[in-house]
């Protein structure tokens, strides 16, 4: 089972740029925050256009993550019945017939990912998110999370437990 926000460790947020980049828009190398020069990379953030250091920009991570996790909580859904998962109609295509154009499997995971587009308000929520912003990155990992979370407790409410949702995974 997901716990809250799963999708921020391990994850960076905004675009890790080289100096020599920022260097060719930007008069200086430094943080916009703190002022302190970049050592390898800024960290840019398409909201504002301004580049940060780690430091900066984890900290801005961590203060949006409450309000993120607060607007996953009250928004996410189910916005229909979600159908059974049948094992026995399991069938994965082959990566020859994947390459010829064939997509259609039936897998957990592809039975999640459709739970998700089409069972849920996934797409709704995350379609205005502007996905070049730590912001925007930091509500769509929290949506992200919340609508798989969701999903999970209700495959475990309405069917046999253990059945599917041990073998789930995102
Ligand atoms: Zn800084």
């Amino acid at each position: 089972m997901s716990t809250p926000f799963d999708s921020i460790s391990g994850r960076s947020f905004g675009l890790e740029t080289p100096i020599e980049a920022i260097e060719e828009v930007a008069q200086k190398a430094t943080c916009e925050n703190c002022g302190r020069d970049f050592e390898e990379y800024g960290v840019y953030d398409s909201e504002g256009g301004k580049y940060y250091c780690d430091n900066c920009r984890n900290d801005l991570v961590t203060s949006l993550v409450p309000e993120a996790e607060r607007y996953a909580k009250d928004r996410c859904m189910l916005t229909r019945e979600l159908p059974p998962y049948e094992p026995s109609q399991e069938f994965a295509c082959l990566p020859e017939e994947y390459a010829l154009g064939a997509k259609e499997s039936y897998t957990p995971n592809s039975y999640l990912t459709a739970a998700r587009h089409e069972y849920t308000n996934y797409d709704e929520l995350t379609k205005n998110f502007d996905r070049d912003s730590i912001r925007g990155q930091v509500y769509y990992a929290a949506v992200r999370d919340r609508i798989e979370e969701i999903i999970a407790e209700e495959i475990e409410k309405k069917y046999p437990k253990g059945k599917l949702v041990h073998r789930l995974s995102w």
